[in-house]
């Protein structure tokens, strides 16, 4: 198949509890039946608001959380299914870059050794060749060998982020997941990080899930988009489709609030209201309670994520095929 990642019916619920240790309340459905393909050597942006559950999609494909349902298969294998030596071997293979790599970077361990590190772990290099393999990997995220000796703290936030992408990529990695991973830079260094992963795309073929709050970036960078609300899918289309005919009243109020240049583009109302708390969403369409159009069948039935063109999937009642 074409697909590097393939979600089916994703669920993470979290136990809502009275305390730290008191009785369970009931559930927070982070994540709630969330399907989607990433095709090798592209990079699939996953977009929402904080609180959507866009993290927690990708924590959960990390296997960082135990999923509550559904199923993930990396190259047409059911991750959940392999036995745990099969799953060590395949682990370098997934990598994550999240927003601030600085907490996980040992402030008396030099950065050079920070990035060989997992390296000696899966046993994938000798000490003697692995200098070498850190110096190469330093140089492709743009950092040089003057860097390797030095310590965290004497690199600026865009330096720290290449550190970060460097440990990821020293371990070849065929798909990362980028969590936020530009949004605590400045927008010069933002451009840069941005380059660096398509150049990683366009060169070296990795897939990426790029998840985000920030459409301009993802316009720039995806080449397929998932929209995000409450816990699920609303919206999957390219990057084209979904950026020049945005189906969902949802993705159309975010497109909304995002300076654009283009003269064509019709704006509509930017989003209203805050997001609901995800513990209790509204029922029927979760989108409801913010919707410029909901009707009353909005409340009592729930949309389900259907094709209305090619590759172009959308939750609402109100969209026609
Ligand atoms: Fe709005 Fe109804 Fe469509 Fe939900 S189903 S997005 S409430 S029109």
């Amino acid at each position: 198949s074409d697909y590097l990642i393939e979600v089916e019916g994703l669920k993470k619920h979290f136990p809502l509890r009275d305390g730290l240790f008191g009785q369970e309340t009931g559930q927070l459905r982070a994540v709630d039946g969330v399907s989607f393909s990433i095709r090798q050597g592209t990079i699939f942006g996953l977009v929402g608001e904080s609180g959507s559950g866009k993290t927690t999609v990708g924590r959960t494909l990390l296997g960082l959380y135990d999923k509550t349902a559904g199923s993930v298969k990396y190259r047409g294998q059911d991750l959940h299914a392999l036995s745990a030596r099969e799953l060590r071997a395949l682990r370098p293979k997934i990598q994550l870059v999240f927003q601030d790599p600085y907490s996980s970077l040992n402030p008396r361990i030099r950065v050079g050794d920070a990035i060989g590190e997992a390296m000696l772990e899966h046993k994938l290099c000798t000490r003697r060749e692995l200098r070498e393999k850190v110096i190469e990997v330093m140089k492709i995220c743009g950092l040089s060998a003057q860097h390797y000796n030095r310590f965290p703290h004497e690199f600026s936030g865009g330096q720290r982020q290449r550190i970060g992408i460097a440990r990821a990529l020293i371990l070849n990695p065929d798909f990362i997941i980028a969590d936020e991973p530009i949004s605590a830079l400045d927008v010069s260094i933002q451009a840069q990080i941005i380059n660096l992963f398509s150049d990683l795309r366009d060169d070296r073929g990795v897939t990426f899930l790029f998840i985000s709050h920030d459409l301009g970036v993802v316009e720039h960078l995806c080449d397929d988009v998932a929209v995000m609300y409450l816990g699920q899918l609303v919206e999957t289309a390219s990057r084209d489709a979904l950026f020049s005919q945005p189906l969902h009243p949802y993705t159309q109020a975010l497109l909304a609030a995002v300076p654009t240049l283009e003269p064509g583009r019709a704006p509509v109302a930017a989003v209203r209201g805050e997001i609901p708390d995800p513990s209790r969403p509204p029922s029927g369409c979760r989108f409801s309670s913010r919707c410029p159009y909901a009707v009353a069948r909005c409340r009592s039935e729930i949309p389900t994520l259907r094709e209305v063109a090619d590759g172009h999937r959308v939750a609402c009642h109100l969209v026609n095929t």
